[in-house]
C-alpha cells in the first residue's frame, strides 16, 4: 500500500486532473494497493475564506465569490466529460445549496465563528475529492470517494485541530479492511466527536496523507506538488535553488517548520514514528526523482541541506551583565513565557551568557515582552 497526495496546483484544472489520473494509473502497475489524498482545486480554499469573511462583513460581494467557486467546479466537471453523471450533479447541487444557506446565515448575523469558517473553508476538498473519484470511475479505475470527516477525529481546536490518533487509526484501518477500491480521500478536513467539521491547518492535506499512511502501515507516502521535491531554498525566492535527492526526517522537519512550505510541518511525525519513507514529487515532471525522506541521507557532501525562511516573526532579546554566570535566568525567562502561553519558535544564547534571543509569532510579541518585563 502506498498513499499519494496531490496538492492544489496538481488539481487546479480538468487538464491537470487528467494528468493526475495518468500518474495514478502508472503507479498502479507497480503497487497493488493505493490511496489518493487530494487538496482543493488550487486557490479554492483562499476563495472560500474570502467569501466567508465578506459575508461576515455583510458585504454582498460574497455571492460573486460563491458563484465563481461554483462555476469553476461546474466547468471542471464539464471538461472532464462528467456532465451526464447524475449522482455527481446532485451531490454538487446539494453541497452548493448547503454552503449558500450557511453563508446567508453568516451574512444575516454578521458572525463567523472558527467552527463555521472550518465548515465553509473545508468544502474545497469535499468537492475536489468527489469530482476526482467520479472522474477515475469514468476512466474505469476502481475508485471510491472517502470523506475524511468520517474517519479522522479531532479535538475542537477549529482552524488547526489536533488528531485523536487512537480512534482515527482504528477507524481508518476498519474502513480499509472492507475496501478494494482506490480511495480518493479529502485532504485537510476532519471532524470532532460531535461530528462537527474541523480543518488541520492551512496546507494540512500533506498531514492527511501522513495520517493515512501511518494508520495503514504504508510502504511509502508520496506528496505530489509543483516543484522538484524539497529544494535547497524556496525556488520562488532563489532562482538557483536545486532539489535535494535524499534527506533525513529530522532535516525535513527543521526545514518545513522553518518555512519550507513544500511540506506541511506536522506531516513528518506520523511518517517518522512508523519509519515510512516520504517521497516528494513534481506532478509536472513525473520523471524527476524528487526528494526521498527517510532515516538516512546518502549525500554526506551536502552537510547543510538548505536554507529556509519565515517572513513574519518577532525576535526578542534579553540582555544584561546581571545574567552572566547567574544560574536559573533561562528557567525564569521561559517559565514566564510559558505562563503567558507564548510558544517559542527558536532560542539562541551567546556563550558569554550576556544575551538570550528568541523568536515568537508576531501576535505573541507584545504578550512575551510584558511577561519578561513583569518577571525581571
Ligand atoms: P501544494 O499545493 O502542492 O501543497 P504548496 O504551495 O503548499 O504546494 O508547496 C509547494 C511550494 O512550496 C513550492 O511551489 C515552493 O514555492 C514552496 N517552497 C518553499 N520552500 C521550498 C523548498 N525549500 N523547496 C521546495 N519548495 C519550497
Ligand atoms: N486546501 C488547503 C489549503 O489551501 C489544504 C492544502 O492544500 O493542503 O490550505
Ligand atoms: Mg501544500
Amino acid at each position: 500500500m502506498i498513499v499519494i497526495k496531490f496538492g492544489g496546483t496538481s488539481v487546479a484544472t480538468a487538464q491537470r486532473i487528467e494528468g493526475l489520473a495518468d500518474i495514478v494509473n502508472d503507479l498502479r502497475k507497480k503497487h497493488k494497493k493505493l490511496a489518493v489524498v487530494v487538496s482543493a482545486f488550487g486557490g479554492v480554499t483562499d476563495e472560500l475564506i474570502k467569501m466567508s469573511r465578506l459575508a461576515a462583513k455583510q458585504d454582498g460581494d460574497y455571492i460573486t465569490v460563491f458563484n465563481g467557486i461554483r462555476e469553476r467546479h461546474q466547468i471542471a466537471v464539464k471538461e472532464l466529460g462528467l456532465n451526464r453523471d447524475k449522482a455527481l450533479h446532485d451531490f454538487l447541487e446539494e453541497t452548493f445549496a448547503e454552503l449558500h444557506d450557511i453563508l446567508h446565515g453568516v451574512y444575516l448575523v454578521r458572525e463567523l465563528s472558527p467552527r463555521t469558517l472550518d465548515f465553509l473553508s473545508g468544502h474545497g476538498e469535499v468537492l475536489s475529492a468527489k469530482i476526482i473519484a467520479h472522474y477515475f470511475k469514468s476512466r474505469k479505475m476502481p475508485a471510491a470517494f472517502l470523506d475524511a470527516r468520517t474517519v479522522i477525529r479531532t479535538d475542537e481546536s477549529f482552524g488547526s485541530a489536533r488528531v485523536d490518533f487512537s480512534v482515527t487509526n482504528r477507524t481508518i484501518r476498519e474502513h480499509f479492511k472492507k475496501s478494494k477500491s482506490i480511495e480518493v480521500i479529502t485532504g485537510f478536513v476532519a471532524s470532532t466527536f460531535k461530528n462537527e467539521m474541523t480543518t488541520l491547518g492551512r496546507g494540512g492535506s500533506d498531514y492527511t496523507a501522513a495520517i493515512f499512511g501511518a494508520a495503514l502501515d504504508a510502504k511509502e507516502i508520496q506528496i505530489w506538488t509543483d516543484v522538484d521535491g524539497v529544494m535547497t531554498a524556496d525556488p520562488r525566492k532563489v532562482k538557483k535553488a536545486f532539489s535535494i535527492r535524499t534527506m533525513t526526517y529530522t532535516e525535513a522537519m527543521e526545514m518545513s517548520h522553518f518555512g519550507a512550505k513544500v511540506i506541511h510541518p506536522p506531516t513528518i511525525q506520523p511518517a517518522l514514528d512508523k519509519k515510512i519513507p516520504l517521497l516528494i514529487k513534481n506532478t509536472f515532471k513525473p520523471e524527476h526523482p524528487g526528494t526521498f525522506i527517510s532515516t538516512k541521507t546518502s549525500d554526506p557532501a551536502f552537510l547543510i541541506k538548505g536554507i529556509s525562511s519565515i517572513d513574519n516573526i518577532s525576535l526578542l532579546t534579553l540582555q544584561g551583565s546581571g545574567m552572566v554566570g547567574v544560574a536559573g535566568i533561562s528557567a525564569r525567562l521561559f517559565n514566564s513565557l510559558s505562563h503567558a502561553k507564548v510558544n517559542v519558535i527558536l532560542i539562541t544564547q551567546g556563550s558569554s551568557e550576556h544575551t538570550i534571543s528568541f523568536a515568537v509569532k508576531p501576535e505573541d510579541g507584545a504578550r512575551a515582552q510584558q511577561a519578561i518585563e513583569d518577571e525581571f
